[in-house]
């Protein structure tokens, strides 16, 4: 068995939320709701699901600012790396350098780990922590797929001139985190398509193989 996950393309940026459900159980996460949390929860009303945890690849406003309502309709604590709390903490700030309206912060928020694993009804989530993009970016994974957030995208990766961001950083997650995990790896980024490792691996311009070749 494996988890299920549907895609929403929300707000501005368009970015990508997902809901994660086991399939046996009906528990599911949600993860990175920026904006539209009603699109989301009508999903999760639809299906009949029990949402566990609600999930944040990082703590930018375009994955966070739909969370606070998200947890207020369903009730599940809001996991995020603990070295994205400094972003979290200045929620408003983001917003406004994007003429976006001031957003609060969930209310129960819960640290995550490298290493961690988090149950889903039958399955689970593990957590590795792949800063880069932000320093507390982090990657689920179940089975073989993952959740890379604004780390790596299909032929690009995330911007790094954000407060905090750190090429090298996110290059070295790339390569040494996720690149040996095997090309067959399903990739599902915080914007636009679906990729693999292995498409990534041979031809991403920045972190692929061929960086740096003649
Ligand atoms: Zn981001
Ligand atoms: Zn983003």
């Amino acid at each position: 068995m494996a988890v299920e996950w549907q895609r929403f393309v929300l707000g501005p940026f368009e970015t990508n939320a997902y809901l994660v459900r086991c399939a046996g159980t009906r528990e599911a996460a949600v993860l990175d709701v920026g904006f539209e949390p009603e699109v989301v929860l009508r999903a999760i009303r639809a299906g009949g699901l029990s949402v566990r945890h609600l999930l944040l690849t990082h703590a930018h406003y375009d994955h966070v600012a739909g969370m606070r309502a998200m947890q207020e309709a369903v009730g599940a604590p809001c996991w995020l790396h603990p070295d994205d709390g400094p972003l979290l903490a200045a929620l408003a700030q983001q917003g406004a350098a994007f003429g976006l309206p001031d957003a609060a912060a969930p209310e129960t928020m819960q640290w995550l780990e490298d290493g961690q694993t988090l149950s889903l009804g039958a399955e689970s989530l593990s957590v590795l922590h792949t800063p880069g993009h932000s320093p507390g970016s982090v990657t689920f994974r179940s089975g073989d797929t993952l959740w890379v957030g604004d780390l790596l995208f299909q032929g690009s990766v995330g911007r790094t001139d954000l407060p905090g961001g750190s090429f090298e950083a996110l290059a070295r997650s790339v390569r040494s985190r996720l690149f040996p995990l095997g090309d067959s790896i399903q990739v599902l980024p915080g914007h636009g398509p679906e990729t693999t490792l292995g498409a990534e691996r041979r031809s991403n311009p920045f972190v692929g193989d061929r960086v740096g070749a003649p």
